[in-house]
């Protein structure tokens, strides 16, 4: 019984032990990736210490702001496929982004695509000829159905798009004729636009599906009428001459759930040209199709998207 006791308290001991480890080790991460608390002056270096050491060669490669706070370290071990080492206080602190004001809304660094007021940053676009866009504005949405598909007037390469879309309230037609219209990439890879609220039709052409290619992962549409959302990171396929380098990848979150996850896009999204990669130029106009059905749009906005640790502090 006796024995029983020490074993259980010795074990208790271990997990405070450890639960104490890791919140200290937690508490010099965040410590260490947190950025530089204002002020100019220069960040002090300890005497380098043997890289990749125990915790006295870490402390003698800790890098410290004017008040003692930690910075980062020198000599920590080296993290593959970057030239950065642990917690490096070389590292590039990423730009600061204003969130959006309400969930959903743009972030400071996206480009607003309708606000709710005007289609001023579209165009119709039919071959060489480019009109002002025509498609009904009112009661802070936009609408599809007159005229061909709305275009960006500002081509887009890898991006994040967030946009919000309503299909008829009133339920007419059925398979791809219920609510169709499309979120066109470079105006070649589509992610469908439809009522797909029991409503059949061939999987690769239901609502977020990257048309002709890959059904999402589930179904989750709202009924007819109410509002949903699409979350799409789009890579853009890279080319080497006429030579594809790259494919396109595309993750896709619908209604707040993942559809897609980082899903290779075999090609060009039209019945027309489908699975074939043409080589185009790295940014394109962004699409949405117009397939004669009123689908409602609103709050649209994208961000271009760069690579890791492009910025410096
Ligand atoms: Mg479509």
């Amino acid at each position: 019984m006796k024995s029983d006791f020490v074993l259980r308290s010795r074990g208790w001991r271990a997990l405070v032990a450890g639960i104490w480890c890791c919140s200290a080790f937690a508490l010099s991460a965040q410590q260490a990736a947190a950025p530089p608390a204002g002020g100019t002056q220069p960040a002090t270096t300890t005497p380098a210490g043997q890289r990749g050491g125990g915790r006295g060669a870490q402390e003698q490669g800790r890098v410290e702001g004017p008040n003692g706070e930690v910075w980062g370290f020198t000599n920590l071990g080296e993290i593959p496929g970057t030239p950065w080492r642990i917690h490096d206080d070389k590292r590039p602190h990423p730009p600061v982004v204003a969130p959006p004001a309400t969930p959903g809304g743009p972030p400071a660094d996206a480009i607003v695509l309708f606000d709710g007021k005007d289609l001023s940053k579209w165009v119709h676009r039919v071959k060489d000829t480019v009109t002002e866009a025509q498609w009904v504005v009112h009661d802070g949405i936009f609408e599809s159905g007159k005229g061909t598909s709305l275009s960006t007037r500002e081509s887009f390469g890898d991006v994040q798009l967030h946009v919000e879309f309503a299909t008829p309230t009133k339920v007419e037609g059925t398979s791809q004729g219920r609510g169709n219209s499309g979120v066109r990439f470079m105006d070649r890879y589509e992610i469908q636009v439809l009522d797909s609220y029991d409503n059949r039709t061939y999987a690769d052409g239901m609502a977020a599906a990257i048309y002709g290619d890959t059904p999402p992962l589930v179904n989750v549409a709202r009924k007819p009428g109410e509002w949903q959302t699409y979350d799409i990171v789009f890579e853009a396929p890279r080319f080497k001459g006429p030579q594809l380098i790259s494919p396109a990848y595309v993750t896709v979150i619908w209604n707040g759930v993942l559809v897609h996850n980082r899903r290779l896009v075999n090609g060009p999204t039209s019945p027309l040209t489908v699975h074939q990669y043409i080589a185009h130029d790295p940014e394109l106009p962004l699409v949405i199709q117009n397939h004669g059905n009123p689908v409602r749009f609103r709050n649209v906005w994208v961000r271009r998207l760069k690579g890791y640790d492009q910025e410096s502090r």
